[in-house]
């Protein structure tokens, strides 16, 4: 059921390992590309945007609906279906917004409305855009974080939205760090309270084309967080974009990721 949690899978070892993964934007190609690589996970967490922008996005939802433990809604997946308006989108978002919701089948509408803001699975809060605002906030800077920071319970928050693999973290002196995250091995989170985003599988925009996601794993003791980029046949995304009528520039941006 939409937003439910399911029991977890439970490994020998203790530890629970999820995939999570953000701003798919119906782009099936990407998303089986990363798929192939997370190997066995307990759990898979998608932050939302599972649609918008991309030529695949039943594809994309079935796909979810059927691996996600927990999944968000982010503002594409809810003004394709009408749940928000579109007066915030640029012409292109809104553009592709129609087209996803002319695509768009009645089980993929049903999902897709269902899910909830905002879940808290110890030790995080998850969120597709920040705590402050779940839909629409960027949070891509320092003062931003620090208000969030005080918006959520738990130890650290996942969010998504910006498609742009980020982390900011807590310091005992007051300050928060921010930076870009690259897949150079587990970070270990303690020590300070962190807000990750995972960047985008189907749009990423750090300059970097490759699909990106993040394994997080927990053992009750202690939690790490690996980012991961993994290539994809980009080519095929951006045909079957061409020959869905969808905007140009949203196909041409998938081979520079910008
Ligand atoms: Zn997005």
């Amino acid at each position: 059921m939409a937003g439910t949690i399911r029991p977890v899978r439970g490994t020998i070892t203790g530890v629970t390992r999820v995939a999570v993964v953000a701003d798919i934007h119906a782009n099936l190609a990407a998303f089986e590309a990363i798929r192939q690589s997370w190997g066995d996970v307990d759990e898979v967490w998608c932050l939302g945007d599972l649609v918008g922008y991309g030529p695949d996005p039943n594809e994309c939802v079935e796909r979810l609906q059927a691996l996600a433990t927990i999944c968000l809604p982010g503002n594409h997946d809810w003004a394709a279906i009408g749940k928000i308006d579109t007066d915030e989108f640029n012409p292109v978002a809104k553009a592709a917004a129609e087209w996803t919701a002319a695509a768009l089948s009645e089980d993929s509408r049903a999902f897709l409305g269902a899910l909830r803001e905002k879940v808290v699975r110890e030790p995080v809060t998850l969120v597709h855009g920040s705590p402050r605002s779940p839909l629409w906030e960027y949070l891509l800077d320092v003062s931003a974080a620090r208000v969030n920071f005080g918006l959520f319970e738990t130890e650290h928050c996942l969010i998504g939205h910006s498609h742009v693999p980020l982390m900011f973290a807590t310091r005992e002196d007051g300050r928060i760090d921010a930076r870009l995250l690259q897949p150079e091995g587990p970070l270990h989170l303690a020590g300070a309270r962190r807000i990750l985003n995972p960047g985008s599988v189907g749009q990423p925009r750090d300059g970097d084309p490759r699909a990106s996601y993040a394994i997080l794993e927990m053992d009750g003791v202690s939690t790490r967080f690996e980012l991961r980029r993994v290539e994809y046949p980009i080519e095929e995304t951006q045909a079957r974009m061409r020959l869905a009528g969808l905007p140009k520039q949203l196909a041409d941006r998938l081979a520079t990721g910008r």
